[in-house]
């Protein structure tokens, strides 16, 4: 049975940054994702300022692009803040997974794709920790001091399948992929743009009911 000091379980932004910080300070780190590529769960893209380049030492491949213009767009009024320089990137989180997990192999940690935490047993001097392939053709087992939950929302390590969890503060938005025109994509192609309003969300959400009351 192999043995770790840190079983981290989830490949997510969180799971690989854990895994890739411990696997720097020389910690014996095992990242597990269920997924065999992250390509598989590539959801996601997130916009945020230049600083956290630098601050999490980010490389300039895990950038799916740059913008300059923040521009917020709500139901009637529309609200735009340019800049001649780069303001920010939108990171391509495909790129952003596979850069933290090759970066904690760098370390010398540990990456088990393809498979799925089931389970665990804690004992008196350690966890043992039960995956299941992908596929579901082989079950493993794996010693550890400390087991870290990093399966998002999922919580599948602190919570047992059908264990009554604290409820979360659920917010909702929608995420297109459209297709545009060249015209159409150089026109917004260094812009970060939100869209507000019953405009965008019918109705709006929970989350924009709260805020509007709030405000
Ligand atoms: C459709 C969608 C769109 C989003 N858009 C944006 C956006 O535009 N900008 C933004 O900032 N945020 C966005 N988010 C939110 C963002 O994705 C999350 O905040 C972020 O991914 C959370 O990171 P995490 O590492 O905590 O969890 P996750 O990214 O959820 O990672 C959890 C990982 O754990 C793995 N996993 C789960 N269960 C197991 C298991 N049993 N065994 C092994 N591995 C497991 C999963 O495959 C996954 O890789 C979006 C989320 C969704 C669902």
């Amino acid at each position: 049975m192999k043995e770790y000091d840190v079983v981290v379980v989830g490949g997510g932004p969180a799971g690989g940054q854990v895994s890739r910080s411990l696997a720097k300070r020389g910690v014996n780190v095992l990242l597990v994702e269920k997924y065999n590529s992250f390509a598989l769960n590539n959801f996601s893209s997130a916009g945020m300022t230049l600083e956290p380049m630098d601050e999490f030492n980010l490389s300039e491949s895990v950038v799916g692009a740059y913008w300059k213009d923040l521009v917020i767009q709500c139901t009637k009024d529309i609200y735009t803040c340019e800049s001649t320089n780069k303001k920010g990137v939108v990171l391509n989180f495909q790129k952003l997974r596979e850069f933290l997990a090759e970066e904690t192999k760098k370390f010398d940690g540990n990456v088990l794709m393809g498979h799925k935490y089931i389970g665990k047993t804690i004992k008196e001097d350690c966890v043992l920790v039960s995956l299941l392939a992908y596929d579901k053709s082989r079950e493993v087992q794996i010693k550890t001091k400390l087991v870290v939950d990093a399966t998002g929302p999922l919580r599948k390590v602190m919570y047992n399948a059908n264990e009554q969890q604290p409820e979360m503060i659920l917010g909702s938005g929608t995420e297109y992929e459209i297709k545009v025109s060249q015209e159409i994509y150089d026109n917004y192609k260094d812009k970060l743009l939100f869209f507000l309003g019953h405009k965008w969300a019918i109705k709006g959400t929970p989350g924009f009911s709260q805020w509007r009351t709030e405000s």
